[in-house]
């Protein structure tokens, strides 16, 4: 078999997790597989990075982000390259310019367009492990890339897709996909599998133990795709296309911290107005996402939205020098928010389930202040302080632990 693994920054924190990483990967060749390792960089190498260029200028270029982020995880790659070796094994390190893990040209953000798989057949041809920096590309200018924090589960499942891998398993430091961040909420419960579509909702609404594009990525390609622990031996939760779980009213709940809500104040009354605001976000290539318009008063409206923390910065750039086009009176923002949100195919028809999230968050004295509904999903956007008791507060709510159990 042709096995992926990849391993986040916690499982290679220090020389200790490194040696146990590499003896697993050094046992998987054993059984008689081909092996190809991504690799995340140590711990939290890359906050500290981002901590270090925003101490030198916190305005500092995309483009020189990225070119210092990638460092993390070459670092990650070519320390197991060496423990690999030390242990007896043949392991080669390779960066994504070496593989050929061509992305778009938008840095810090960027998706990969092709990766190339000659390099990585031959290495594997001579009896090598291959390991591969995570989360990082080379774009049509030849510049670096990276795929948006979290990004290294995207490498793997994308990997894995090129080339035609039997299995891509990520390895992080829980036993799986839960119904809710257990480092959050205390009962919540291990799936044994989860559809590629409700993974998809749980990963893009904040649930972070896979990247986002990488469901996107598993479900196009039929990536056979599990998420385990590279701590116990436990087998984990299978992300696949069908799924025996019952249908459940709510089968999960993620929280997001990171997000800012910008309010464009006093914009006047007129058609148009929305379209400047989110044209101008657009061409800052910052995404949007809960929108909220308040009634007119005096011929004039609020319009307030939701983005990702670090696109604030820029998004308040572009407004403050736009506001006299977009007739604003003032641009307002707050960063004391979080998402907190429901997911599961069995709302859309089930008319309750908003009221019963709304009746956690009342019992738990949680004010609302943004509200967004879809088919499988509700959104609530509230303090950010109360993160953390209104996830276990919701969880409680609808059951989750409990009512989903299966008969294992
Ligand atoms: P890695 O460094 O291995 O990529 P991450 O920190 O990115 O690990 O993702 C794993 C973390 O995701 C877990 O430690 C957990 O706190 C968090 N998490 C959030 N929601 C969930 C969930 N529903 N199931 C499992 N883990 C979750
Ligand atoms: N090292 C990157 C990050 O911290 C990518 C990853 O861990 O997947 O976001
Ligand atoms: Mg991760």
């Amino acid at each position: 078999m042709l096995i992926v693994q990849k391993y986040g920054g916690s499982s290679v924190a220090n020389a200790e997790r490194v040696f146990n990483v590499a003896k697993r990967i050094l046992a998987t060749q054993k059984e008689g597989n081909d092996v190809v390792v991504v690799l995340s960089a140590q711990g939290k190498t890359t906050d500290g990075l981002i901590a270090k260029a925003k101490e030198i200028n916190p305005k500092a270029s995309r483009r020189e982000m990225d070119m210092l982020l990638v460092t993390g995880e070459q670092q990650s790659v070519a320390l197991m390259a060496m423990a690999i070796n030390a242990l007896g094994g043949r392991a080669v390190s390779l960066n994504a310019v070496q593989v050929g893990i061509e992305t778009t040209n938008t840095y810090s953000n960027a998706r990969i367009r092709k990766i190339h798989s000659e390099r990585i057949e031959n290495e594997l041809e001579q009896g090598n492990i291959v390991l591969v920096t995570g989360f990082q590309g080379v774009n049509m200018l030849g510049d670096m890339t990276t795929l948006g924090r979290g990004g290294s589960d995207t490498s793997a499942v994308a990997l894995a897709a090129a080339l035609n891998a039997d299995l891509c398993e990520i390895y992080t430091d829980v036993e799986g996909v839960y119904t809710a961040d257990p480092r959050v909420v205390k009962d919540a419960r291990k799936l044994d599998e989860i559809s590629y579509d409700e993974m998809l909702e749980l990963a893009s609404l904040g649930a972070k133990v896979l990247h986002c594009r990488s469901v996107e990525v598993a479900k196009k390609y039929n990536v056979k795709l599990v998420v385990r622990s590279s701590m116990s031996d436990a087998p984990g939760t299978e992300v696949k296309e069908e799924c025996k779980m019952e249908r459940m009213l709510v089968s999960g709940v993620a929280a997001d911290k990171n997000v800012s809500r910008i309010s464009v104040l006093g914009v006047k009354d007129e058609p148009g107005k929305a379209f400047e605001i989110f044209d101008l976000m657009a061409r800052e290539k910052v995404s949007v996402d809960i929108i909220l318009q308040s009634n007119g008063h005096d011929g004039r409206q609020d319009i307030s939205f939701t983005i990702g923390q670090e696109d604030l910065d820029i998004a308040l750039k572009a407004l403050e020098e736009n506001k006299e086009r977009l007739t604003a009176q003032e641009i307002a923002h707050d960063e004391n928010v979080a998402k907190l949100s429901i997911v599961g195919a069995g709302m859309a028809t089930n008319p309750g389930v908003a009221a019963m999230f709304f009746e956690a968050m009342y019992d738990a004295g949680v004010n609302i202040e943004m509200i967004s509904t879809s088919e499988i999903k509700i959104t609530l956007l509230i303090p950010r302080k109360d993160i953390d008791e209104a996830m276990i507060a919701v969880h409680d709510k609808f059951k989750i632990a409990s009512v989903n159990m299966r008969k294992d």
